[in-house]
């Protein structure tokens, strides 16, 4: 068993628990810092003003897919001179913002969708425990017969 400091995706972030869940992928439960550090003015706040939550494709574990579910702070910047009022933890080092994977997943990916290709790449990352994002949706709208591709959908009837 990993020790929980090896679960980390990067420094700043404390992990929580760590658990398997029935779908057999680990579920990394984890928190980020403990105060925030204005943008603008680069002071230091404990002044929280909410928490929203992340979750983040991390790198495999023996195979298996690893989620890391991050509650970050929302912080209130209490230096009166200071312009922002608000701001979020960001956590560059760990992943971009509005990603859905860790920076060091991103890379890989980036890697071997540039070296592989599109659909050859996305096999491999399948296979190495790191599935795409897109997944299957039955729910989104499927081509329509009429269309110029019509030939290509034998199950329209014309
Ligand atoms: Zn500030």
């Amino acid at each position: 068993m990993r020790t929980k400091t090896k679960w980390s995706p990067g420094p700043g972030v404390k992990i929580l628990g760590v658990s398997l869940t029935d779908d057999d992928s680990w579920v990394v439960s984890a928190a980020g810092p403990a105060f925030g550090i204005c943008p603008d003015c680069g002071r230091r706040t404990r002044n929280r003003h909410g928490w929203f939550n992340r979750s983040l494709q991390d790198l495999p574990v023996q195979g298996k897919t690893v989620t890391v579910k991050l509650r970050l702070s929302r912080w209130r910047c209490t230096h009166q001179k200071c312009r922002r009022q608000t701001f979020a933890d960001r956590l560059p080092t760990i992943a971009y913002p509005y990603t859905r994977r860790t920076r060091r997943v991103a890379e890989i990916v980036g890697l071997l969708g540039h070296s592989a290709g599109g659909r050859a790449a996305e096999r491999l990352m399948n296979r190495l425990g790191m599935p795409s994002q897109r997944r299957h949706n039955p729910a989104a709208p499927q081509a329509s017969c009429g269309t110029q591709q019509a030939g290509l959908f034998p199950d329209c009837r014309y």
